[in-house]
């Protein structure tokens, strides 16, 4: 019987070639994701960077529908009801993010690959749902380096640059429920060998 429930929990994601195509890519704060993700997006055809939904209030220069689709409090309730996420998380203390479903299955039934970058929290739900994803943890060259890129950055204050690193030593500690480790030294590297995984 406990057979018998497993697969029918698996049987959506029967085909695991699909499902081994979806990698997930998680790490600290300021470690380098978006970075890796924008190289993959820039220079790797085929691959579906997933647009997340999000509560928070837009960066300047970030485009509603690129970065993210920000969204209302309302709207987020609305779609976590419709069942249109395939995770969803509180990060950071703050505000809620979560990755659409659709778009995934569509990319995946297409062929494609489909990168998610999202924080840990999410990548635990998608191992649920997905067994067979990739699950990547970005690692910083050291702590000092992750400190110095998210000082750098200069576009959280004070208050949230101490927050955002309380949860980078959490997240640290997290990372040997990871399929892959890799270190973030140099972007272009980092994100062939992301895409290495994709395959
Ligand atoms: P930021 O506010 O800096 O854009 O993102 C903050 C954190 O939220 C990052 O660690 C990022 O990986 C995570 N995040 C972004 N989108 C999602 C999502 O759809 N789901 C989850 N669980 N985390 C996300």
């Amino acid at each position: 019987d406990r057979l018998r429930e497993y697969l029918q929990k698996r049987a959506p994601f029967a085909g695991d070639e699909k499902a081994s195509r979806l990698v997930v890519l998680a790490g600290p704060t300021a470690v380098g994701k978006g970075t890796v993700s924008t190289w993959i997006r820039e220079n790797v055809p085929g691959v579906l960077l997933s647009v997340s939904a999000t509560t928070r209030a837009p960066r300047p220069g970030e485009i509603d529908g690129v970065s993210y689709y920000f969204v209302d409090d309302a709207e987020f309730d609305r779609m976590i009801e419709a069942g249109e996420f395939l995770e969803w998380a509180v990060v950071h203390n703050s505000s809620r993010y979560g990755t659409p479903r659709a778009p995934i299955d569509e990319a995946l039934a297409d062929g494609k690959s489909v990168l998610l970058e999202i924080d840990i929290q999410g990548a635990r739900q998608v191992r649920e749902a997905m067994p067979e994803a990739r699950l990547v943890f970005l690692l910083p060259p050291s702590w000092a380096e992750l400190v110095r890129r998210l000082t750098g950055r200069g576009t959280e204050t004070a208050e949230e640059q101490e927050r955002r690193l309380a949860t980078a030593e959490v997240e640290l500690a997290a990372q040997n429920e990871f399929d892959y480790l890799i270190v973030n030294n140099d972007v272009e590297t980092a994100a062939r060998d992301v895409v290495e995984l994709m395959k």
